[in-house]
């Protein structure tokens, strides 16, 4: 069997064309700010890309570069400003934040109704007690992308390798939303191989190039890969022996092109429903 890639490109691409003409016609656009602190060049990447996806949909976008040696004060006062700013319905903290500023206290200086990467206590609160909130946007787009398969997630057997608080818990908390029955694997697993065999849907968010190899999967799951790591070329892999576990699988998100852009996407689409959400469903 030779699997069905995952195109998490296109999809991506169409969820941003859906929301371009969803806001056509509102008279106030949807306003995403995001908080740059210091020059991590990858970060510089990240935050270039949401301002291209903001461009391209029509939404307002602001971009707030800051020093690596700011206070964490001023980026709350920052926050502050932007919370109560009318223009602006989503805010992002680019992570991670230099050493000396306490990332947990800077998120939760967001307001819920603005935190479009659903990163602070209430939105990770609601999704932990099965409420509606803005949801992590890696996470949410993985479950678009099973989705996307058409396979029903009820019943399955998930096997989520990762317990970090922007990605493995929260895949965890959405896959049992589906019905899944979830196993969090972490670096203490014992025997990880005979976990990861067992699962019909498998979430890699490890962050170790190609660790996932054939024999640790099921034939015919469903593989996601939300790992951004280099290789030894120094080329883009994920956590997935792509090239061999594609052969014994039914369907694997690449990488690039897999989770990567459905996160974007999430992004765009957590800014809207942010935005409707605070003019009460008006635009
Ligand atoms: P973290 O480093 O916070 O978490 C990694 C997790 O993997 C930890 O829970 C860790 O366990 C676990 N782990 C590490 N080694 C092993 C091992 N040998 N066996 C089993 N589990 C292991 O990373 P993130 O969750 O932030 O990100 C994970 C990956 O996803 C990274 O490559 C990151 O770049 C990528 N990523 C991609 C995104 C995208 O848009 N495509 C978005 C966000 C992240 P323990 O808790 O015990 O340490």
């Amino acid at each position: 069997m030779t699997a069905k890639i995952i195109d998490g490109k296109t999809i991506a691409q169409k969820i941003r064309e859906k929301i371009k003409n969803e806001i056509k016609e509102f008279k106030q656009k949807p306003g995403l700010a995001v908080i740059l602190v210091g020059n991590d060049e990858a970060s510089n990447i990240y935050v270039k890309n949401k301002e291209k996806d903001c461009q391209e949909i029509g939404f307002y976008s602001e971009i707030h570069k800051l020093p690596e040696d700011i206070s964490e004060e001023k980026i709350k006062e920052l926050i502050n400003k932007l919370n109560n700013s009318d223009k602006i319905h989503g805010i992002i903290v680019q992570l991670p934040l230099p050493n000396h500023i306490k990332e947990e206290t800077v998120i939760n200086t967001i307001l819920p109704e603005k935190d479009v990467d659903g990163f602070t206590y209430i939105n990770a609160g609601k999704l932990f007690t099965g409420n509606k909130g803005l949801l992590p946007c890696t996470p949410a787009g993985c479950i678009e992308l099973i989705k996307s398969t058409g396979v029903e997630i009820k019943g399955k057997e998930a096997v989520v390798i990762g317990r970090s608080n922007i990605v493995g818990k929260p895949m965890a908390m959405l896959l049992m939303q589906e019905h899944a029955t979830i196993t969090i694997c972490h670096s203490k697993t014992k025997n990880l191989k005979e976990i990861t065999k067992r699962a019909d849907i498998l979430v890699a968010a490890i962050g170790k190039p190609k660790m996932i190899t054939e024999d640790m999967v099921k034939d015919g799951a469903i593989i996601i890969d939300v790992g951004m790591n280099k290789d030894e070329n120094g080329k883009l892999c994920g956590d997935v022996d792509f090239e061999n576990v594609k052969e014994k699988v039914s369907y694997i998100t690449p990488v690039p092109g897999g989770v990567g852009p459905m996160t974007r996407a999430m992004l765009m689409k957590n800014t809207l429903t942010a935005y409707l959400n605070i003019n009460g469903g008006k635009n």
